[in-house]
């Protein structure tokens, strides 16, 4: 099989939108943007995954071509985006029909469940990575940025946070003691790992509520130092109301600083979305949103030149220290 047998075989599929006029197989991909409502704007973001970096050498074709998907798609939930289409670029150490197959079968799982078409990419020869490019689209007019928190604005999470630490220990094989799973909650880990929910749903029910979000790829603290910086006030969290995992026994109280907590706030992996809403408008949204977010915490005045992330536990402020508020970075010694 040569380059052009994979692409012919594994990423040539019919486009659903019609938008799509042209797509894999000629020089360029072509999108009629006449169909665009005139007051939308186009979204991009691309992610890289290595493997034994982004996913462990361990895993199956079929799960690194949902993250792959999923990951780069919670991107676009975070401005509050539509996914349209994506592009794929991969490059590959040799050519297995069987790896291409399960990662394709993986890859239109999750395209077919967030609408999105496969547009172009690009095939090439080495180590294994995977690079997408997303494309979305978002009303101008509400488009969700990092920027916008206000101070007084209430802090909301999606969903838990830690499953994504927790996972890695499991399929790591780092086996926490303190970490006793169940088959359910291995398998429950897993999928959370390979295919997290990217909340796209969710975020444009917020969009005419929430004043900025992002997704929680780094660590909670790391990723809400992105948003105190990008809107320039202090972003305050209150450490007994953030959902931790649920593979932690309830035995495991919610005290500065346990493992489930310590995950949840540095862990990264999570693929939620942190974002500001005034309190007020919870009633303003549908039931089924206001029973899926969690206030975690309150934006405030800068206090000082730099905005900062501080954390409280029962009214009082708890200092760690520069480490645990770092969360994953490349090139970081
Ligand atoms: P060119 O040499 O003109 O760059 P390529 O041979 O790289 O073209 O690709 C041929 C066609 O296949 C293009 O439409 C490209 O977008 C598409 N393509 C290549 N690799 C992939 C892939 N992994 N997934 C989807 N489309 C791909
Ligand atoms: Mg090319």
């Amino acid at each position: 099989m040569n380059e052009f047998d994979i692409i012919q075989q594994f990423f040539t599929r019919l486009a659903k939108q019609s938008s799509v006029r042209q797509s894999v197989g000629d020089d360029c991909a072509v999108i009629a943007t006449s169909q665009f409502p005139a007051d939308s704007d186009l979204v991009f973001s691309m992610d890289t995954l290595v493997c034994g970096r982004h996913f462990p050498s361990s895993a199956t074709p079929y799960q690194i071509g949902t993250r792959a998907l999923c990951t780069n798609l919670s991107d676009l939930a975070a401005m509050g985006a539509t996914p349209l289409w994506f592009t794929l670029g991969l490059t590959l150490p040799d050519v297995s029909e069987k790896w291409l197959r399960d990662f394709s079968k993986g890859v239109y799982a999750i395209a077919d469940r967030y609408n999105c078409d496969l547009i172009g990419g690009d095939t090439t020869q080495g180590s294994l990575t995977i690079t997408i490019q997303v494309h979305g689209v978002v009303d101008r007019n509400q488009v969700l940025t990092r920027a916008g928190v206000k101070s007084g604005d209430a802090l909301w999470l999606t969903g838990s946070v830690g499953d994504g630490a927790a996972a890695l220990n499991f399929l790591l094989e780092k086996n926490d003691d303190r970490l006793m799973l169940t088959d359910d909650q291995k398998h429950f880990l897993t999928d959370r790992f390979y295919a997290p929910e990217p909340k796209i749903q969710l975020a444009q029910k917020l969009l005419p509520y929430a004043t900025a979000a992002i997704d929680i790829s780094d660590g909670l603290l790391a990723d809400a130092q992105h948003m105190a910086t990008a809107s320039q006030v202090d972003l305050l969290f209150d450490l007994e109301r953030i959902p931790l995992s649920s593979v932690w026994n309830d035995d495991v109280t919610i005290k500065p600083l346990c493992k489930g907590l310590e995950w949840a706030l540095t862990g990264g992996d999570d693929y939620q979305l942190l974002f500001a809403m005034p309190e007020s408008h919870l009633s303003h949204l549908p039931i089924d949103c206001q029973q899926a977010i969690y206030k975690v915490g309150e934006a405030r005045a800068s206090s000082s030149a730099k905005s900062e992330v501080h954390c409280r536990y029962q009214e009082q402020l708890v200092s760690w220290g520069e480490p645990l508020k770092k969360g994953y970075q490349h090139f970081a010694s």
